[in-house]
């Protein structure tokens, strides 16, 4: 019983294990499902934002390739006429908010060009910003150096126009010219701060400059000037969509990986870019001498919608898993109980094959057992018969069920004056067996006699009815014999207390 019991829990414990392992692979799988399928949008996304961010650059850049045309194919006298035709590029741009001419004027002729810029710019002085240092007017470089002074700007804005005059004196723009010379093709610079937003150091940077240079129509290898293409690249990013079809939030942060933006390469960044974890993606925008590296940032990775689709999967998986083991429960009980009825029925089966059913003595069978163990085991022992007197007038008298009745009271009073390690069997009948230790004759003889006497003396009360019977007893002490010759021995002694008047005991010489 004990280990159904302990099965009993083993099984429903086992079941709502394996369901619940299934649920969470389910929902496991789910969720893998659905973040699979969420990466692979956002980088669809990802592709499809830095592509168009690489489209309006290039549009840009092309913008400015075509002012910078404008200088290469158009006769000086003509020049005049660029903001005619820097209107139309301008306009065509969100981001592109000026096109500046810078011409190249050798030290020599700074004055003649002064004075030729004044009857357009009645206030146009040739200044620069020296590094660390304040605006200063006037020709400041070394070696007679020429320098490339804005001439012309488009849109003549105030704050534009304020440019005019403006030339670089720092180091930098000479290696830019350097890599314009060398490579003939435009420099985009790193994060700047826009001239155009005032000369305050603590103002953003929230610009690019991308210079163009314009080489001279005869001598291809004489640089006659620059355009410079001013850009306001914070509206690039804050073009980029910021939310997912499934309204998921999305972080963009672009980082400028070209020349000169080590100490601050972060171009843009989304509020919270820093605090949140998520699945990143990062694209790239390739430009001329520089690469941006765009990063999406996804920081919920599974929707409301999928969290509860989720959710509901992990609860009805818990509920199979209780309702299973529930059932696996009540079926290991089943189980139980009808193995314990098995059990049971196995045992008065067992009880059965051995037993009389009337008396519950042992039967013929079990007798037969007995015997032939003592026999083979060279054992001594006394063999008693007995029969009860005249039982077929009881039968007769009283009934066959009185009968019964006095069968199992005989059965009972002989029982209670036995000794505990006596058999006693009832071989059929009203005939009766009793395997015994005693084997000295005279303690046999008078232990029987006692049994005879008791049960003369015994008075079964049925209904109103008061029965007696005696009994006729015959008893052998077993030496040597085999078992038919006991048995026989024993039934001559029961034969001879019959003759002798019934009862009575006779036991063998
Ligand atoms: P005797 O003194 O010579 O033994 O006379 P008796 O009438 O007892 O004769 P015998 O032992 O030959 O008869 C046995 C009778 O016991 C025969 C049968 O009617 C009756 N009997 C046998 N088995 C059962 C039983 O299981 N129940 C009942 N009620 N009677 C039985
Ligand atoms: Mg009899």
């Amino acid at each position: 019983m004990q280990r159904f019991t302990q099965k009993k829990f083993l099984y429903p414990i086992l079941t709502f294990v394996i369901t619940v392992l299934v649920t969470t692979y389910a929902v496991h799988f789910v969720y893998k499902t659905q973040f699979d399928h969420t990466v692979s949008m956002v980088n669809k996304l990802a592709e499809q934002q830095s592509e168009n961010l690489q489209k309006v650059v290039e549009s840009d850049l092309h913008f400015i390739g075509a002012g910078a045309n404008f200088y290469h194919s158009t006769e000086r006298d003509n020049w005049s006429r660029f903001p005619v035709f820097a209107e139309e590029l301008v306009s065509k741009s969100e981001t592109l908010i000026a096109l500046q001419w810078m011409q190249k004027v050798e030290s020599s002729d700074i004055a003649e060009h002064t004075a030729k810029m004044r009857r357009t710019f009645p206030h146009f002085e040739p200044y620069t910003i020296p590094k660390d240092g304040p605006k200063t007017s006037g020709y400041i470089m070394a070696d007679n150096q020429p320098i490339f002074v804005a001439s012309d700007i488009f849109p003549r804005s105030e704050a534009n126009l304020g440019l005019l005059g403006f030339y670089s004196s720092r180091l930098r723009f000479q290696l830019i010219l350097d890599g314009l010379m060398a490579m003939g093709e435009p420099n985009v610079s790193d994060k700047v701060r826009l001239l155009q937003d005032g000369l305050d150091q603590s103002l953003k940077k929230t610009g690019m400059l991308v210079y163009h240079p314009v080489f001279d129509i005869e001598n291809k290898q004489e640089l006659i000037g620059v355009v410079v293409g001013v850009i306001r690249t914070t509206r690039y990013f804050e073009g980029l969509v910021k939310r997912t079809a499934t309204e998921q939030d999305l972080l963009i942060k672009v980082i400028d990986m070209g020349f000169d933006a080590e100490d601050d390469p972060v171009l843009y960044q989304s509020e919270g870019w820093d605090s949140s974890a998520g699945i990143e993606i990062t694209k790239r925008v390739v430009l001329p001498n520089r690469e941006w590296l765009v990063d999406f940032k996804l920081v919920d990775s599974v929707t409301e919608n999928e969290r509860f689709v989720l959710t509901w999967i992990a609860l009805a998986g818990g509920v199979i898993a209780a309702l299973l083991s529930y059932i696996v429960l009540l079926l290991v009980r089943e189980k139980e109980h009808l193995a314990f009825l098995l059990d049971e029925r196995t045992q008065e089966l067992q009880f059965m094959v051995e037993h009389d059913s009337l008396t519950g003595l042992y039967n013929r069978r079990a007798f037969n057992r007995f015997l032939s163990d003592l026999v083979e085991r060279e054992q001594n022992f006394a063999l008693v018969v007995f029969d009860i007197d005249k039982f077929k007038s009881i039968n007769d008298y009283f009934g066959h069920v009185a009968g019964d009745d006095m069968l199992i009271f005989v059965a009972n009073t002989v029982q209670a004056q036995l000794d505990e390690s006596d058999v006693f069997v009832r071989m059929g009948g009203d005939e009766f067996c009793i395997i015994t230790r005693k084997i000295d004759r005279d303690e046999l003889f008078t232990y029987l006699n006692n049994v005879c006497r008791v049960m003369a003396s015994s008075v079964h009360e049925l209904g109103n009815h008061k029965i007696r019977c005696t009994l006729s007893i015959g008893a052998a002490v077993r030496m040597l014999e085999s078992e038919e010759e006991i048995l026989r021995t024993a039934d001559a002694q029961l034969y001879k207390s019959k003759q002798a008047g019934r009862n009575c005991v006779t036991v063998a010489d």
